[in-house]
C-alpha cells in the first residue's frame, strides 16, 4: 500500500527505527519490532545511513515489516553518496522486496566523505525515484529550517521544488515547541504545498540524547523543556518519565489541532512508544 493513501483517515501514526550497529546482531531489530507491532502503527519507516556503503539491513528490515509483520513500511534512501546507476540498483532492491514507500533524502554531509555530485538535493532524487518506479515518495521538511537554508522563504521554495518533483507525504525533522510546527505548517499552505506533514516527535529520555540531537539538529529548546532536563538530569527515570510526558502533552496538542500525523522517532525503544500510545492511542481513532 502506499503510505499517502493513509491520510483518507486522520490522524495517521507512523514509526521510525533505525537498522542495528554492525556490532549488535541484526535480529536485535527483530525484537523490537515485535514489541512495536502491538502499538498498530498505520507504517514504519526505517533510516538508511548516508555512508553510501552497500546498506541490505534497510531493504531488509523494510520487508520483514511488511511480510513477516503485516505493517506497512518505507524505506529512507539518502543521495548524497550515490550514483545514479546505484540509485537505480536501489530501485530494484525495493521493487524485488515489495516496498512501495521510499522517504527520498540527501543525507548529511559528512566532512571526511566526498559525496558523488550525481544528486546535489533530494528533489533530484525525488524526480529520479518518479521517472524510473511507481514508488510512494516521502520527504523530509523542517520547521525550525535546515541548518543550512539562510531564511524560511529559501527553505519553503526549495520544499515546493521537492513536492512538485512528486513527493506526496512529508515528514518534519523533530522540535519541541507545537507553534514553530504550526507557523511553518501555514507558510506551506501559503506557498501552495498541500500533501499532508507528519509532525516528528522525539521523546527525549536523557541528557546526552539531547546534546547530540541538538547539536545535529539545530532544534531549539523551550524554557519549560530546558526546566525539566534541568531538574531531572541527575535522575534517569524521572528524566524519561518527563521525557515521555513531554512528548504526550505535544501529541495531544497536535492532534488537538488537526496534525495529519504523528511519526515517532522510537530510537529502537519499544518501552517508551509504548508508554506514549498508551497515554494517547484512543485520541488516533476518536472522531473518526
Ligand atoms: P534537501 O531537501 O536537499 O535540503 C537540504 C538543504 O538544501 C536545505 O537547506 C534546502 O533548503 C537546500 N536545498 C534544497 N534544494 C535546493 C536547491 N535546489 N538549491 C539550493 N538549495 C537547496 N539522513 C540520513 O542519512 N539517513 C536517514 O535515514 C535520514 N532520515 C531522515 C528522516 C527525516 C524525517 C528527516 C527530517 C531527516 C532525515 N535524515 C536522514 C537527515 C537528512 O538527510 C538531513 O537533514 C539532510 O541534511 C537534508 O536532507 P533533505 O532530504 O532534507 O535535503
Amino acid at each position: 500500500m502506499k503510505t499517502c493513501t493513509l491520510f483518507e483517515k486522520r490522524p495517521v501514526l507512523s514509526f521510525e527505527v533505525f537498522p542495528p550497529k554492525s556490532t549488535t546482531p541484526v535480529e536485535s531489530i527483530y525484537r523490537t519490532i515485535d514489541e512495536l507491532k502491538d502499538l498498530k502503527p498505520d507504517f514504519i519507516s526505517v533510516t538508511y545511513g548516508a555512508g553510501g556503503s552497500s546498506n541490505n539491513a534497510t531493504i531488509d528490515i523494510c520487508e520483514a515489516i511488511k511480510t513477516k509483520y503485516g505493517i506497512e513500511a518505507a524505506a529512507h534512501l539518502p543521495c548524497i553518496n550515490l550514483t545514479r546507476q546505484r540509485a537505480s540498483e536501489e530501485l530494484e532492491r525495493l521493487k524485488a522486496a515489495g516496498i512501495e514507500n521510499v522517504l527520498a533524502l540527501r543525507g548529511d554531509i559528512n566532512p571526511d566523505v566526498e559525496p558523488k555530485h550525481e544528486f546535489e538535493h533530494a528533489s533530484e532524487l525525488v524526480e529520479f525515484i518518479k521517472e524510473n518506479s511507481d514508488l510512494n515518495v516521502l520527504g523530509a521538511c523542517y520547521p525550525e529550517t535546515h541548518p543550512e537554508s539562510e531564511n524560511m522563504i529559501d527553505e519553503i521554495k526549495h520544499l515546493k521544488m521537492k513536492v512538485d518533483a512528486g513527493c506526496s507525504q512529508l515528514i518534519t525533522q523533530l522540535f519541541f515547541d507545537n507553534e514553530d510546527f504550526y507557523q511553518f505548517y501555514e507558510k506551506t499552505r501559503i506557498a501552495g504545498i498541500d500533501v499532508p506533514i507528519e509532525a516528528g516527535i522525539m521523546p527525549v529520555t536523557n541528557t546526552k540524547q539531547i546534546k547530540r540531537m541538538v547539536a545535529i539538529t539545530h532544534a531549539k529548546l523551550p524554557k519549560k523543556f530546558v526546566r525539566i532536563m534541568e531538574k531531572y538530569e541527575n535522575d534517569p527515570v524521572a528524566l524519561r518519565d518527563a521525557g515521555i510526558a513531554y512528548a504526550v502533552s505535544q501529541i495531544v496538542d497536535l492532534i488537538a489541532n488537526d496534525v495529519d500525523g504523528i511519526h515517532l522517532y522510537t530510537m529502537n525503544n519499544p518501552y517508551i512508544a509504548d508508554k506514549i500510545c498508551s497515554a494517547v492511542g484512543t485520541l488516533f481513532s476518536a472522531g473518526e
